[in-house]
């Protein structure tokens, strides 16, 4: 093949800039179009996830590229999550009982530009920017674009074309009123929506509270978080339903209303928030979904990738990491079927659509445990013998979140399908009085809850598996 084809990706966010460094040390001639200014240069950020929580699976990404060490000096580590209790209280629950496994938060304009900064150094990857797609035409390999300050359009020619423009990509629309292909399409909106809020550092310029982790505010309906930035300030995220409730986001429409809410519901984040009324009104409200399409490619000119071909709803922090990893895995069957487009997109598609399907139901899931089931003693039970699990018998446990956030090996499903079986087993057995409390247990009991979790685990798989083939 020859290897200067000219791909044009749309959208330079963070797939789309990961993926035009890759495939230009691959050694093809790469366009980006972005339909934003250059971050770079401008801030644009205002009140949309500037940080998130950046894990291994997205790792992979920043090795295949040789950004590891780069993108270490982004990172804050973050070994657990810290509950805010209705009364103040405040207790740490590990991400794990093994302690080289945690995650970062990470500034999203900080890793694009550092990204953008790499693939741009190449001479055959170029960059532009104010520039917004229109339209694709996917069986002509060409896209329509818009320049924002000439208001002039113009079309662009390429050997293939990526669609990396998020959740509401332009390439996934063309596919889907152009009719020529049975392209399925689903977009599901939750109640709730988010606003992000801040902690600001304290005059001193350090962080108000503690630094090293997620900070989660459980309120059984709704919930606030908070992740720590380098300058000593944390972006915050209200997630609250639109309608529901006493407290909602379609009421919370004046600053009385928004400080008696965040009395009564967070007063210690409160005592840290004296910016909390600028920051809520000056802010946008968005929505949250899921999209899962298919197929995602047409033929061998055209392909989505990263959000646009599936987003997902942030409860699992693996939205961007999955974008990551879907760079890796492309990567990976260009090794194998480099020379023929239509063979790679279809084979890619194959090997990843089962996976990220996984982490949207994934993510889902997350979203009740982290609002409401993290506050339940019965789940404080069962993260307490997972984490006694990990610590003592590390190579032969991993709980649901491990298996998603630390064991990049394994695709998402497989995680899904064992983590979820686990649940199961040892909330079943909590519930029956199966498993005695964890405290003070010796290792050779540990030792034989382990036996019994996995034994249940494996019947719970077996089970589900006999379902599902009777179900075919
Ligand atoms: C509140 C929130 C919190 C999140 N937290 C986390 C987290 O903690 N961890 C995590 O892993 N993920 C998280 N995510 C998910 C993560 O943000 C996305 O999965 C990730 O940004 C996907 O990258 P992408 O490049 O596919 O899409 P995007 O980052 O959305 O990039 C798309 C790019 O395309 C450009 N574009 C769009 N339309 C056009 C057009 N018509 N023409 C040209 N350019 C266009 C956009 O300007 C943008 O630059 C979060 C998301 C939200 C909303």
């Amino acid at each position: 093949m020859d290897k200067k084809d000219n791909i044009l990706i749309i959208g330079g966010g963070l797939c789309g800039s990961l993926l035009a460094l890759r495939l230009g040390q691959r050694g093809y001639n790469v366009q980006v179009y972005e339909k934003r200014s250059d971050l770079r240069k401008v801030d644009i950020s205002a009140g949309r996830s500037i940080n998130l929580a950046f894990s291994d699976r997205g790792n992979k990404g920043m090795k295949l590229v040789g950004l590891e060490e780069k993108v270490k000096s982004l990172c804050i580590p973050m070994n657990g999550r810290m509950i805010h209790d209705a009364n103040g209280k405040t207790f740490l629950s590990p991400y794990s009982g093994r302690d080289y496994e945690y995650i970062n938060s990470i500034s999203r304009g900080g890793l694009n530009a550092l990204l953008l900064d790499e693939a741009e150094a190449l001479d055959n990857v170029s960059i532009s920017f104010n520039n917004k797609c229109k339209e694709v035409d996917f069986v002509k390999t060409t896209a329509t674009f818009q320049n924002y300050h000439s208001r002039e359009e113009f079309t662009i020619q390429a050997d293939i074309i990526i669609g990396t423009d998020g959740a509401g990509s332009i390439l996934r629309k063309s596919y889907y009123l152009a009719k020529k292909f049975l392209f399925s399409f689903s977009q599901n909106y939750l109640t709730h929506g988010y606003k992000e809020l801040s902690i600001l550092p304290d005059k001193h310029g350090t962080y108000k509270t503690y630094k090293n982790a997620l900070h989660i505010w459980p309120r059984g309906d709704f919930m606030l978080i908070a992740l720590p930035n380098l300058d000593g300030s944390f972006t915050v995220t209200l997630f609250l339903s639109y309608e529901e409730g006493r407290y909602n986001l379609n009421n919370l429409n004046n600053p009385k209303i928004v400080n008696e809410f965040f009395k009564k519901e967070f007063p210690d984040a409160l005592e840290l928030m004296p910016n909390l009324i600028q920051d809520f009104f000056d802010n946008p409200t968005s929505p949250l979904g899921t999209v899962k399409c298919a197929p995602w490619h047409y033929k061998g000119n055209t392909l989505l990738m990263g959000d646009a071909a599936h987003a997902i709803v942030p409860f699992y922090g693996q939205g961007m990491n999955a974008s990551f990893e879907d760079v890796v895995e492309f990567d990976k069957i260009l090794d194998d079927h480099e020379g023929d487009w239509e063979k790679v997109f279809k084979a890619y598609e194959k090997t990843r659509k089962l996976d990220t399907d996984a982490i949207a139901d994934l993510a889902i899931d997350n979203f009740h445990e982290m609002k409401d089931h993290i506050a339940n003693p019965i789940f404080q039970e069962k993260r307490k013998l997972e984490i006694a699990l990990e610590k003592n018998f590390p190579a032969e446990y991993s709980s649901k979140y491990s298996l998603v956030t630390f064991n990049e090996h394994i695709g998402y499903h497989e995680a899904l399908s064992k983590g979820r079986a686990q649940d199961k087993a040892i909330l079943n057995m909590l519930a029956d009085r199966a498993i005695p409390p964890t405290t003070d247990l010796k290792k050779e009991e540990l030792r034989k809850i382990l036996l019994k979790v996995k034994a249940e685990t494996k019947e719970i798989i077996d089970e589900d598996r006999i379902a599902k083939t009777m179900k075919n």
